[in-house]
């Protein structure tokens, strides 16, 4: 049980400290010991609240070592932690509250705003609990409100965690796929166990109890990496940077002492920019884990030639708790030139322990491992889901393979490269945005027939949505026109950024949008970001 990584952690490493920037504003320090305790006051509070074993608690909370309290006070008392990812558009939050059968919500207080409105088509929760102090408890008119340290205040520490199988569940974590609803993936506290042991690794992440690390990746996206279940499990100190996610803010939380820090490639563009205009050197940083996307080479070669900080490129899915493969150099790698190095920090590197990887063709058929033969990315292991909450089907076939939807190479060695997404929903800062989303956006105006949506390359996010619509003769309407009526169906931050015309929309033998066709066809056009048009 997951209950066993914070006992460790609070028994052997006590006083390895959590500094977080508070969501109540000022940077505070704790240790594992005290977060053990409060996780402790916690489990209680939530069984007199009536929490049952299997029972599910939603989160909507930054990375704060109150959180990390929730990670362990949830499944402590026999309950399931459901992160939700604030930035979900309010009609995916109802479904996915409604879908997980949350019981009880807990929410940062700045959050209240997102939960408020939509309160009310979740019937199943009972309370609110605002994760603050009283005298930072916003005014709401939300009905079943408890505030978070006033009820823990009125718990002791003399319980035990709840027994649990190890198969039972501990966690859930929603993807949003390129088709229909967002889809849960339920960890159990085995499967957390041995994938924070297996990420903990030398050639993982490393960590160490003489390590500081400061996840910026939100706990709520992708289990969080995991990190809050690996710091611990190695005594590692941690750094929470909260919801100031500018890079500022972020520099000066990893100047409270961060050796390692992990993050999408987005953010870490946005640091490196902040750190040469203001002339500024990271006194303490060792390693940079980034992934979740590609990985620009000029993000690797900028951290560890300017600044001496090694970039560890990963990569992973929801689906698979959520570590895959990290690139970290075997003996191979060690002897090549420092440019051949950088190709291979390009890949993503190999998996650890307990996952296990192979390419196919569209037949199934093990392809090569030359590092040239692109194939479908398939994987398996301890942390790897089976089977999305409630589907009355397995994803994995007989031999527990996941089609991780990826295309990639192998190559020798055993290093990954992700090639391409099978998938075409568009990932933005992090962020998913599904192009099925903005297509059916698009196409419920009056005057468009056809619309794909696909990302393009963007300095800042990776990847923006721009959507291409095909409009009824004679009746063209204007591209605000257009965007104005999206931004009514997804959250602003979704809305595509520009609107291509086109007579046709390119189409695969079967009748469906051919992305590909559509791709070149832009690319023949001379399509440019508008962004990037000075
Ligand atoms: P998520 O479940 O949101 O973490 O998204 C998982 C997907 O992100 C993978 O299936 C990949 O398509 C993509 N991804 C994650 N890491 C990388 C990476 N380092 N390079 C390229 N794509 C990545």
């Amino acid at each position: 049980m997951v209950g066993n990584i914070i006992d460790h952690a609070a028994r052997y490493h006590p006083r390895r400290e959590i500094i977080s920037r508070s969501v109540e504003g000022p940077i505070v320090k704790t240790n594992w010991s005290e977060v053990k305790n409060k996780s402790l006051q916690l489990t209680k509070a939530l069984l007199n609240l009536g929490i049952k074993a299997g029972d599910v608690v939603g989160v909507m909370a930054w990375n704060t070592a109150r959180h990390l309290e929730v990670v362990y006070g949830v499944p402590g008392s026999g309950a399931v932690n459901h992160t939700l990812n604030p930035r979900l558009f309010s009609e995916q939050l109802i479904y996915i509250i409604n879908h997980a059968e949350d019981k009880i919500l807990m929410v940062d207080p700045d959050l209240v705003s997102v939960i408020e409105p939509l309160i009310e088509k979740c019937p199943k929760v009972q309370n609110v609990i605002i994760m603050t102090e009283k005298r930072h408890m916003p005014s709401t008119d939300m009905k079943n409100i408890l505030c978070y340290e006033e009820l823990l205040a009125q718990e002791d520490i003399d319980i035990q965690w709840v027994k649990r199988s190890e198969h039972d569940a501990c966690g859930i974590c929603y993807t949003s796929g390129t088709t229909g609803n967002p889809k849960g993936v339920v960890y159990t506290h085995r499967s957390n166990t041995l994938h924070a042991l297996a990420s903990a690794a030398p050639d993982m992440l490393g960590l160490a109890s003489t390590e500081r690390i400061m996840p910026v990746v939100p706990l709520f996206h992708a289990n969080g990496w995991s990190i809050g279940y690996t710091a611990p499990l190695t005594g590692a100190s941690m750094i929470m940077p909260g919801r100031d996610m500018t890079p500022k803010a972020l520099y000066e939380m990893l100047e409270c002492g961060a050796t390692v820090t992990a993050a999408v490639p987005t953010v870490w563009l946005l640091l490196l920019d902040f750190l040469e205009k203001e002339n500024l050197k990271l006194t303490y940083l060792k390693r940079v884990v980034i992934g979740g996307s590609a990985c620009p080479r000029a993000v690797i070669e900028k951290f560890q030639r300017k600044y001496g900080i090694k970039v560890l490129h990963a990569w992973g899915m929801t689906e698979m708790s959520p570590l895959g493969t990290i690139c970290s150099f075997k003996p191979e790698v060690l002897t090549l030139s420092e440019e051949e190095k950088l190709n291979v920090q390009e890949t993503t590197g190999h998996p650890p322990f307990t996952v296990d990887l192979k390419i196919t063709d569209d037949q199934g058929n093990n392809l090569a491992w030359d590092g040239i033969s692109p194939g479908k990315l398939w994987a398996r292991g301890a942390a790897v889901v089976k089977r999305y909450l409630k589907s009355s089907s397995d994803i994995a076939d007989k031999d527990g393979w996941f089609d991780t939807g990826d295309v990639a190479t192998m190559d020798p060695n055993g290093y990954m490269r992700i090639t391409d997404r099978s998938k075409d929903v568009i990932k933005s800062g992090g962020e998913w945005i599904s192009s099925i989303d903005l297509e059916n956006a698009a196409v419920g105006h009056p005057d468009i027939t056809e619309a794909a949506a696909i990302g393009v390359a963007h300095p800042k996010w990776d990847e923006r949505p721009i959507v291409v619509v095909v409009c009824h003769r004679d009746k063209t309407p204007l591209k605000k026109e257009i965007l104005d009526f999206i931004s009514k169906h997804v959250a602003k931050w979704q809305v595509p950024d520009d609107v291509i015309y086109m007579d046709e929309i390119p189409h695969t033998a079967t009748g469906k949008i051919s992305k590909v066709d559509l791709r070149q066809k832009l690319l023949e056009t001379g399509y440019v970001h508008p962004d990037t048009v000075k």
